[in-house]
């Protein structure tokens, strides 16, 4: 009896709980809390006033200026926020204050408990070159490289030429992706060891280096632990962050695909044989680089707090981690053990950021006009913003991370896409259609390396321009065609008698051609292909090779499942969902809650009565109607003609066309001959018009 009193005594309290963080992962913290009985403390700046939250939690308190320095940066004013409303207990979140030892000092000398690892941890973690030794001395493999104390540019600079190159410095006290260098020959090392050190001083207040080998190819791998005050450490399984730009994670996912058992279990023998040894209080994370082409395993470095991607883990296995942070760090005892802690499915997380990814990843700020989250089974929403809410540039670019969950990393990767697709956000840019087209590369199926985005857009991403949407819209146009066997109206581009349709062998139609209207120009356009997988070309190069070609495959929704309401539509290796309506006027919208664009289709033949034959009122001239050859030419120069005379015989696109006078008057000029290939628009003969004619 005596034994659990004095346990039970030993467990403290933690009714009001500060949270020193601001948006998502603040937002996450409030939600735990509640479930908990918990009361929550937001902190705010003032940029952050009417923050979400602010709102969310059952107190705030303001804690300085808007620049984090002064205000999410300040230990002290956060220490002075939690004992004024008497706080039990401070949750750093991840970023800011998580992984210093001035919070945590000043949790100790107040008594207010730290959501946290210890002091010693943090600090034994938060220096690469100690962390390092500490895994060497453990026999976790570290990457090649030099991590010693003597940091003198002379031994640095041998030290450089053990380890070989490309290598990379790394800044002892760096993190976040920052404080990296690579150096390709050793031409370069001195200047980049210069600057490394510089910029090292400068943002981490430590010049202290370690060099290590580049692994060009590989894979971002990272194991999950927690362990409590009574000796228990154990791994929730790993992570793959392995989409990475400019050394941050973009898309994460849980668990590894791909991983040998035997490495996978090395990897959890490591990172628990780590968390033991700092008798590790918390949540954690122990990350490491793979080779992809030799599958050796290196340990990068431990994160000593929540991380950003913990809503994978908590899918797949259940647990929710904050609510363990603040379990054990009350004192209690973790209430699993390691062989009852089971991966089930997968989930994969997208950071969702205001930045132009068009534009070097430029931040973007400003108000959110527009906010609609996306909901669905298997579908989580980690943010901290609202309609309204506004994105100021003092603070990191995230708005919001989207979850998905599945039975296999298919249905995952499928849940993520609609979730992307349905996420509604306006008011400034955002990376939105970047992140659709990382997780719809095939190569996110096949093979994942940090390499993985400079190798998939080598040229930088771009979003779709004007002509993937008219792509698009031709080829749902000739498959409505096709499908609506009974439209046998003027809508209907495959059954409409025209001079645009051409039959392949077998009698089927299998091209079509038509203009479409877009800023009050025609467009030609033709279409190849039947059954949701067609070839599109934009256009009038009669040369085929030049025109700029689409493959887009589509599947209509299937109208007995009233939830799927979208095509499915994949043009050039990107799958999009979309509505695809199609009206009477030959009319034809897409729209998905980003996207919202109507093209109205004229066949070439009414082109030339349409919009376009208005251009040849008051004309003296013939030109081509379309790209095609001069087949004959029937009048000479100084030959009497009448309005209406042919005079000309042009073949295009396998068919007749026979040109006429504009007007009465006098061949002038003939600028071609039988034979010739002309462009469209081409001027083909000029007339001395009647003076009568005016
Ligand atoms: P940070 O503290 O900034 O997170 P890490 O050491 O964890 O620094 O490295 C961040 C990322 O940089 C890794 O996920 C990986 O993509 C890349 N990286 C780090 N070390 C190496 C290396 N030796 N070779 C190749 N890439 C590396
Ligand atoms: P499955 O039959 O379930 O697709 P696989 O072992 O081929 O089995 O793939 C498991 C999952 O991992 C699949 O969703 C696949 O797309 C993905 N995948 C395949 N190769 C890689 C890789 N190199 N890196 C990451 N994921 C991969
Ligand atoms: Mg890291």
């Amino acid at each position: 009896m005596s034994n659990v009193a004095k346990s039970i005594t030993d467990i403290k309290s933690i009714k009001r709980l500060l949270i020193a963080n601001r948006g998502e992962i603040a937002c996450r913290v409030i939600r735990t809390c509640k479930k908990l009985g918990i009361e929550s403390v937001a902190v705010f700046s003032d940029a952050d006033r009417h923050a979400q939250h602010v709102q969310q939690a059952d107190l705030a308190v303001y804690i300085g200026a808007s620049s984090a320095k002064e205000s999410y940066l300040n230990a002290q004013s956060i220490m002075d926020a939690a004992l004024k409303i008497k706080a039990d207990a401070i949750h750093p979140g991840y970023g800011f204050l998580s992984e210093s030892t001035e919070l945590i000092t000043l949790c100790q000398s107040n008594d207010v408990i730290f959501i946290g690892p210890s002091v010693e941890s943090i600090a034994d973690m938060g220096s690469k070159i100690e962390a390092k030794a500490i895994a060497q001395s453990l026999d976790i493999p570290t990457v090649p490289g030099y991590n010693g104390d003597n940091q003198d540019s002379a031994t640095l600079k041998s030290e450089s030429e053990k380890v070989g190159y490309p290598l990379l410095i790394k800044a002892s006290a760096g993190g976040g992706g920052k404080g990296m260098r690579i150096v390709n020959s050793a031409s370069e090392f001195d200047e980049a060891l210069t600057l490394a050190k510089q910029e090292s001083l400068s943002s981490f207040g430590d010049d202290r280096v370690l060099l290590e080998k580049y692994l060009v190819r590989p894979r971002h791998i990272e194991v999950q632990v927690l362990g409590d005050s009574h000796g228990n450490v154990v791994h929730l399984f790993d992570r793959e962050c392995s989409i990475q730009r400019n050394y941050q994670k973009v898309i994460e996912e849980a668990p590894v695909s791909h991983l040998g058992d035997e490495l996978r279990q090395k990897l959890f023998d490591c990172a628990v044989r780590l968390g033991k040894h700092l008798s590790y209080l918390g949540a954690g994370t122990i990350e490491f680089i793979v080779d992809a082409d030799t599958q050796d395993a290196y340990f990068l470095e431990m994160n000593t707090r929540l991380q950003v991607e913990h809503p994978t883990t908590e899918f797949v296995t259940g647990i929710d981690l904050v609510e363990c942070q603040i379990k054990v760090a009350k004192g209690e005892a973790l209430t699993f053990s390691q062989d009852q802690i089971t991966v089930t499915g997968h989930a994969i997380e997208a950071r969702l950021n205001a930045e132009d990814p068009a534009n070097n990843y430029m931040p973007e700020t400003g108000t959110i006009e527009l906010y609609r989250e996306p909901t669905g089974e298997g579908l989580r929403v980690d943010s901290g913003v609202s309609q309204g809410s506004d994105i100021s540039p003092f603070y990191d670019s995230m708005v919001a991370k989207v979850i998905a969950y599945g039975v296999t990393r298919g249905l995952a990767a499928q849940r993520l896409l609609k979730g992307l697709n349905d996420f509604s956000i306006g008011g400034f840019k955002t990376n939105q259609e970047f992140l659709i087209a990382l997780i719809t590369r095939p190569a996110f199926h096949q093979e994942l390396t940090t390499q993985y985005i400079a190798k998939q857009f080598p040229e930088g991403w771009q979003p779709w321009g004007e002509e993937m949407h008219m792509a698009i819209a031709a080829a749902a146009y000739a498959e409505q065609g096709q499908y609506d066997v009974s439209n046998m109206q003027a809508g209907n581009p495959w059954q409409r008698k025209g001079s645009w349709r051409v039959t392949d062998l077998s009698g089927t139609p299998a091209s079509a051609w038509f203009c479409i209207e877009h800023g009050g120009e025609l467009i030609e356009m033709s279409v190849q292909g039947r059954a949701g997988d067609y070839r599109v070309r934009i256009g009038s190069d009669l040369d085929e090779k030049n025109a700029e070609q689409f493959h887009v495959m589509l599947t209509r929704p299937n109208e007995s499942q009233s939830e799927v309401t979208y095509w499915q539509v994949e043009i050039n290796n990107t799958r999009v969902s979309l509505d695809i309506l199609f009206s009477e006027n030959q009319k034809v919208s897409l729209s998905s809650p980003r996207l919202n664009r109507s093209y109205s289709f004229v066949t070439l033949e009414d082109s030339l009565l349409g919009p376009a034959a208005e251009l040849k009122d008051n004309s003296t001239s013939i030109r081509a109607v379309m790209p095609g050859i001069v087949t004959d030419v029937l009048v000479k120069t100084g030959d009497k003609v009448e309005e209406g005379e042919t005079l000309l015989v042009m073949e295009a696109m396998k068919l007749i066309h026979n040109l006429s006078a504009p007007c009465s008057g006098v061949v002038k000029d003939i600028l071609c001959a039988a034979g010739d290939s002309v462009a469209d628009g081409a001027l083909l003969i000029d007339i001395d018009p009647d003076e009568t004619d005016d």
